[in-house]
């Protein structure tokens, strides 16, 4: 079994500081945090970024500054969002490939999610697809039910997505499949055999899918963008404390913790030498 890939959801697009006052958002936050994380156990950080006014946005320079002070203090691998929440259009979405970071989030397709609509068209899908291809970023398919499975394959059918396909099953968003183990079980039944996977439960779901990934060979995501508590009624002080919990499962059950190259080789990422990060325009902290 592969050593096991934490990924830390670092802060996200969708709640603020009023949720949790914990939450990074300043890029400078943001990067300390994802340190942390790393030092607790996490190989790959997810990220969005917000302006000042705390709202999400997809914004280059401030995730290339997120980026560069991370990779002044470690090897995490950098994974972009592509649906960085907020007033982000359709079009915007694909930018931040514009870095040509080494992994990145794709919503694999279209789904209820609460009371708004997660639109994830086929030639929209097709259009993301082709630019992560150009960028040689690999697609983190995100997959919030059994259909959009379907849909990944199909595109590595046409050639827009190249082996090995790497799934994040986000179970337990309001709209989407639950979050337990039976789940895991179908959509893990319905994926290529040699395809990397892993599980992101939504809020109070997070350990039960964490500790059902972990033995089965799956990999982790956990963070403050996916739960903000850390038990029922107990808010999570960090990224780091929700991480290291997952590094504890996973000695429990006798399964190493991945490094950032452990997940370059298992995801088959370029390597971070290649990413447009240093490149891009200075930024604000
Ligand atoms: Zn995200």
């Amino acid at each position: 079994m592969d050593p096991l890939i934490i990924s830390v959801a670092v802060t996200g697009g969708e709640h603020g500081r009023e949720a949790t006052p914990h939450l990074p958002v300043t890029p400078a936050e943001i990067a300390e945090s994802a340190y942390e994380a790393h030092v607790a156990g996490a190989a790959v950080a997810h990220l969005h970024v917000r302006d000042d006014a705390e709202r999400p946005v997809h914004d280059l320079a401030r995730y290339a500054s997120v980026a560069n002070r991370l990779r002044e203090r470690c090897d995490m691998v950098v994974n972009l969002t592509t649906d960085p929440g907020g007033e982000t259009t359709d079009e915007e979405r694909p930018r931040s490939l514009d870095l040509e970071p080494e992994l990145a989030s794709f919503d694999a397709g279209t789904m209820s999610w609460g009371e708004r609509v997660m639109d994830g068209s086929l030639p929209f899908l097709r259009n993301l697809a082709t630019r992560m291809r150009d960028a040689d970023t690999k697609p983190e398919l995100e997959v919030f039910h059994d259909g959009m499975i379907g849909a990944c394959l199909q595109l590595a059918a046409e050639g827009l997505i190249a082996a090995p396909l790497y799934f994040q099953f986000v179970l337990g968003v309001p709209g989407g499949a639950p979050a337990t183990a039976a789940e895991i079980l179908h959509l893990r039944s319905l994926i290529p055999p040699d395809s990397p996977w892993s599980v992101a439960g939504i809020g109070r779901h997070s350990l039960v899918t964490a500790m059902a990934a972990i033995p089965l060979g799956g990999h982790v995501r956990v963070g403050l963008e996916d739960q903000i508590y850390y038990r029922r009624g107990e808010l999570a002080t960090s990224n780091a404390q929700l991480v290291a919990r997952i590094a504890r499962l996973a000695e429990e059950f006798g399964r190493p913790v991945a490094t950032p190259e452990d997940a370059r080789r298992i995801l088959g990422l370029k390597g971070a030498e290649r990413t447009g990060f240093a490149a891009a325009a200075v930024a604000p902290s």
